[in-house]
């Protein structure tokens, strides 16, 4: 069993701390994604289960080992990074075989697990030729076969797609969510783009300056995040948050008044819990969850884009919030009109004056 625990993990660069006590289990064969802005401590943090960066207070273990003081070498794990470092001189063969050669592995050992790697990545028409004649993703995918040919119980990938084009930053996505599938290790992966988020982890951990915000599995944090940053950061396009202020209580529900807004009121499906009439707030609500009403928040349409099975209208409020409405099967010409909006009350989320989410 090779889970990874991290227990009150912290970091500093001489008075500068930049990982502050962080927690965190990923059981044997998950896939957990560290997402976050950049420069929020996602490699730091990745770098110190790796080995490659010293662990200043805590503790971490792979499996039942502690590996807190080990070498890199010692853990068990293969780190996989965006910029591929292959050696040029060498056949994709010999680049993925030779960290084995290095550690004097016999040479039959060596061709099988090369081959292994090869047939799980479809590397079979590129093994004679060196790095110079292949292309971004191929590349990407020896560097992930370098790693697979020393059999880790963790793998590590630290942005492994962000050198690569849009298209095939997508397939390389599944790629790797097959490669999880067929091998079943464990594996941390690390990126600041919360769709690779969402779409390869088991479980994501939110990160913001050194601490986790919130902990789950993906669509988890989409519908019940913790705080604002969470619900800002977890979706695309992003929650819409609006200011506004409490005007009173009713069963259930919380009365708020978008600021700018006189005539409107909204119901958000929350006790509210100690948000006294005037508290300020601010609402959340997700483009998908705006629809067309009578009454209600009246946006005015900007700009409308047009994807085809979906639009969305990029409006303004009457009190100068913009607002992102999505719309599905209607494609009616809407700019430099003004439209009314509303959402379900359990569809309206409240942050109080910290960001903290009010359920
Ligand atoms: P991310 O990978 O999330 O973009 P990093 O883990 O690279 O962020 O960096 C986290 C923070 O740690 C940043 O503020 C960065 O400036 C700081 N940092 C990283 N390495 C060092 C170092 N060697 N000395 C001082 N500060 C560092
Ligand atoms: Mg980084």
């Amino acid at each position: 069993m090779s889970g990874v625990t991290l227990k009150n993990v912290v970091k500093r660069y001489g008075d500068v701390q930049v990982i502050h006590g962080i927690d965190l289990d990923i059981a044997d064969g998950e896939f957990c994604v560290f997402v976050g802005p950049s420069g929020c401590g996602k490699s730091t943090l990745l770098r110190m289960v790796a080995g490659l960066e010293e662990t200043t207070e805590g503790a971490m273990m792979i499996g039942t080992r502690d590996v807190t003081r080990l070498d890199p070498s010692q853990r068990g794990v293969a780190m996989v990074f965006q910029t591929y470092a292959l050696y040029p001189h060498m056949t994709v063969r010999d680049n993925m075989g030779f960290g084995l050669k290095m550690n004097g592995h016999p040479k039959k050992v060596i061709t099988e697990k090369v081959a292994e790697a090869t047939r799980i990545l479809k590397l079979e028409p590129y093994l004679d030729r060196k790095p110079a004649a292949l292309s971004g993703g191929q590349r990407q995918r020896v560097s992930i076969g370098r790693a697979i040919v020393r059999g880790p119980e963790v793998f590590l990938f630290d942005e492994p797609l962000s050198n690569l084009d849009a298209e095939l930053r997508v397939e390389m996505r599944v790629e790797i969510a097959r490669l999880h599938r067929e091998i079943g290790a464990t594996m941390i992966y690390v990126t600041h783009d919360q769709v690779e988020a969402m779409t390869l982890a088991d479980k994501i951990f939110v990160l913001k300056s050194g601490y986790v915000q919130q902990a789950g599995a993906p669509l988890h944090l989409y519908d019940d995040p913790d705080n604002q940053f969470v619900a800002g950061f977890i979706g695309s396009p992003a929650m819409n948050f609006i200011p506004a202020k409490v005007i009173g209580q009713a069963e259930g529900r919380l009365i708020v008044r978008p600021d700018g807004e006189d005539d409107v009121t909204l119901e958000a499906k929350t006790t509210g819990a100690g948000l006294a009439d005037g508290t300020p707030v601010t609402i959340g609500i997700r483009p998908e969850c705006l629809h067309p009403a009578e009454t209600g928040l009246s946006a005015t349409v900007e700009m409308s884009e047009e994807l085809g099975g979906v639009s969305y209208l990029h409006t303004r409020l009457a009190g100068g919030r913009p607002m992102v409405v999505e719309r599905r099967g209607i494609r009616e010409m809407l700019e430099g009109r003004t439209i009314h909006l509303t959402a379900n009350p359990a569809d309206i989320m409240v942050f109080d004056p910290d960001g903290r989410r009010q359920r």
